[in-house]
């Protein structure tokens, strides 16, 4: 690893809900059989048998039992499964008692979900200490950090993670996905022809059932030959975004950018209970002013972070403890507070004073609330991505990509011989042959 680049690892948990739910048992009954030694699953109502599994133990995977299969099913191939129900309160305590561990070796730590989270580990004091001749390669950093961490986590809390390292957040948590359970994987650029670009489509991080439907379709079957394919004809077949996404990611691209919780707030909004009922003969005097001091609270905060909003939200609560919204979507985003008072006050006046409004029911107010989402801080956020992959495009805009698509593949196989467009130029696994089929 050179040492300007930055040194990301994705920590991520072994079967966590099993593991945690196994946890809780034998917190609770130490006598009691370890779930992670025999065939067992979480997932659905015990009692009824309904539901999908959720998690399962290593031995219930012998049996074929997969995330996301109905309960049933699951029985069927495993009369013997043992179920045990989710409980979140044990997650979510397991999960800051983790995060508590990795903040010890880091401040930027990122966390992703309940059971997952990226480190920037670039400035990690390890990184001078454990080089030179002599040290084993576990003792080599990075993966001394990486092997205390997993070795501390094992030993403290009782599971087990896979940690992935490389240089950004995308390659991180693609190795870490390697052989589980209790591994360190590296995947650094130099490694991804070799680790990475033999595996098939769906395991490439975010890519998604749709996604990998289409590629096929394209003749693309494994991450390497989407990484040689021409960018322009993976966006004018997935789109402008989903496009330069699968191809920068098969390209081992992908943001470093590891932010901390308090800086991935979702939206920013600020409340104020009333120290008296505002109604239409106070609303002007003391309602308003209150509107004016949550815009400007909301704005420096938004200020304060680099972010900017596009969304204004006005929140109410009134005599009868109903909770009251209206929202406005802007042109641009801001983080002005002239501009967001002005629009927070404009929808108040809608909510409040229109022919079907507040005032005019005869309700007073309680609560005053002004927020802000739909942030933005100009960089690239991967969660958009995500759920505009997941809306299908019009049939005619569907019509007039496929079109696009085949006059870009007729005039590339000119340039380059279609079986190589097919192929893939380079790095691919020897699957090329059944690309043919779509
Ligand atoms: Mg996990």
């Amino acid at each position: 690893m050179r040492n300007d680049e930055h040194c990301i690892f994705h920590v991520d948990v072994n079967s966590a809900f099993l593991s945690w739910s196994a946890l809780k048992q034998l917190e609770e009954d130490p006598g009691s059989t370890d779930l992670r030694t025999i065939p067992s699953a979480v997932g659905g109502d015990t009692a009824t048998r309904h539901g999908v599994i959720t998690a399962k133990s290593i031995p219930a995977k012998r049996y074929g039992v997969q995330t996301g299969e109905p309960v049933v099913q699951a029985l069927r191939k495993c009369p013997s499964l043992v179920l045990v129900r989710a409980d979140f309160k044990v997650y979510r305590r397991y999960s800051r008692a983790l995060m508590e561990i990795l903040h010890e070796y880091t401040d930027l730590v990122e966390q992703a979900s309940i059971d997952e989270a990226y480190l920037d580990m670039s400035g990690s004091p390890y990184r001078l200490r454990g080089s030179g001749a002599g040290l084993k390669a576990e003792e080599q950093w990075p993966l001394n950090a990486a092997h205390q961490i997993r070795e501390r986590v094992h030993r403290e809390l009782g599971f087990t993670v896979n940690i992935g390292i490389s240089v950004n957040k995308l390659l991180a948590k693609m190795a870490s996905d390697f052989e589980k359970p209790d591994k360190v994987h590296t995947l650094y650029p130099d490694e991804v022809p070799r680790k990475m670009w033999p595996l098939p489509m769906r395991e490439l991080h975010g890519c998604g059932g749709a996604t990998e439907e289409r590629l096929r379709q394209l003749g693309i079957c494994t991450i390497g030959q989407a990484a040689a394919m021409d960018p322009l004809i993976l966006q004018s077949n997935l789109g402008q975004k989903a496009g330069e996404y699968i191809w920068k990611s098969a390209n081992g691209i992908g943001s470093s950018a590891v932010r901390p919780q308090h800086e991935k707030a979702k939206s920013y909004s600020n409340e104020e209970t009333t120290s008296e009922d505002i109604s239409t003969d106070n609303y002007r005097t003391k309602g308003l002013e209150i509107v004016q001091r949550l815009g400007r609270k909301v704005a420096s905060r938004m200020e304060k972070d680099h972010v900017m909003a596009k969304t204004i939200q006005v929140i109410v609560k009134t005599d009868d403890f109903r909770r009251h919204s209206r929202q406005a979507t802007l042109g641009s985003a801001t983080a002005d507070p002239a501009v967001i008072c002005r629009e927070a006050e404009a929808l108040m006046d809608q909510m409040l004073f229109s022919a079907d409004g507040i005032f005019k029911s005869g309700r007073t107010l309680r609560l005053i609330g002004v927020g802000c989402s739909g942030l933005t801080d100009g960089s690239y956020r991967q969660m958009d991505l995500l759920s505009w992959m997941q809306e299908a495009p019009a049939r005619d805009e569907k019509q007039r990509k496929k079109k696009k698509l085949e006059e870009m593949m007729r005039q590339a196989s000119s340039r380059f011989g279609a079986d190589a467009i097919r192929r893939g130029m380079s790095g691919g696994s020897e699957s090329g042959a059944d690309s043919h089929r779509g």
